[in-house]
């Protein structure tokens, strides 16, 4: 455990590059084999520019704002503040567990629940339910402003457990791998699926995350556990043959696969999805 914290602790950033590349490559070789969807006349190619790129702005967003981060978790070592401190006399696999489950309900189980809650980070975060056909480079399809409001949910929960370098790396990692991982398009074995879906967010569990229509657009909230949706509520199992991916409110595809469109979706008009109802209710009559 003692090597696993320091090869954390001076991660170099060349292998965070190496995992973050190397794990689409290795999703999207998979996504090839066994694909949960065969998307008619859909070119991988071209949608897997426009992810890239929200990919990179992503990165931007985080390496530009990477040293607040380390200078808070400074601060708590040395005051000896946040959860991870005040258990340091515990065991450390227990402190280390409970830190990545606690860190995952602080830095994005909360924020993702309220970016669907609060009109304006819906907005934002509409960007990543526009994706119509899901796969492994959605899970970093994030406008610049949610890269902003998640970097700093991730800052709350650097501060709030006391996370040593070592401790932000691991999870930053974890994250990345399992967010590729319950992006992909791909069909696990459904025991296997269901089996692993009791600890981690698996490919099925994200998914229905991604119906275009709710309720099911507000469920499986989970990024690396799947405790959180299970303990407040918000877990949901479906027919996973029968999604539909992107936003009721947005299928059209010019806005919904052209990167200056999606920049902009955040300044427009709210889209109420029983309002759009209505009026075309009215209009067939
Ligand atoms: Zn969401
Ligand atoms: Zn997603």
């Amino acid at each position: 455990m003692q090597t696993l914290i320091d090869y954390f602790s001076t991660m170099p950033s060349f292998h965070r590059s190496i995992l973050l590349v190397g794990g689409i490559l290795f999703f999207w070789i998979i996504e090839g084999f066994q694909p949960l969807f065969r998307f008619k006349g859909h070119n991988k190619w071209k949608h897997a520019l426009t992810n890239i790129f929200f990919t990179l702005t992503t990165a931007v967003v985080n390496l530009s704002l990477a040293f607040v981060m380390v200078k808070l978790s400074d601060w708590t070592v040395v005051h000896h503040f946040g959860y991870m401190q005040w258990m340091s006399e515990f065991p450390l696999p227990i402190v280390l567990i409970t830190g990545l489950a606690l860190m995952d309900l602080i830095s994005a189980y909360s924020i993702h629940y309220l970016n669907h809650k609060v009109k304006w980070f819906w907005l934002f975060h509409l960007i990543h339910h526009t994706d119509t056909h899901v796969d492994t480079t959605t899970a970093n399809r994030h406008h610049p402003g949610e890269s902003f409001l998640r970097l700093f949910a991730t800052t709350i929960g650097v501060f709030l457990m006391g996370a040593p370098i070592w401790m932000i790396f691991l999870y930053q990692s974890l994250s990345v791998i399992l967010s590729q991982f319950n992006h992909a398009n791909i069909v696990l074995p459904k025991k296997v699926d269901k089996i692993l879906s009791w600890v981690i967010v698996t490919p099925n569990m994200h998914h229905v995350h991604h119906h275009f229509q709710q309720p099911l657009t507000d469920t499986n909230y989970g990024n690396i556990f799947s405790i959180w949706d299970r303990i407040f509520g918000t877990y949901a199992e479906a027919d996973n043959s029968k999604l539909v991916y992107g936003v009721d409110t947005h299928m059209e595809p010019m806005e919904n696969s052209r990167v200056a469109n999606l920049l902009k979706i955040p300044f427009q008009e709210y889209r109420d999805i029983k309002e759009i109802n209505k009026k075309e209710e009215v209009s067939n009559t």
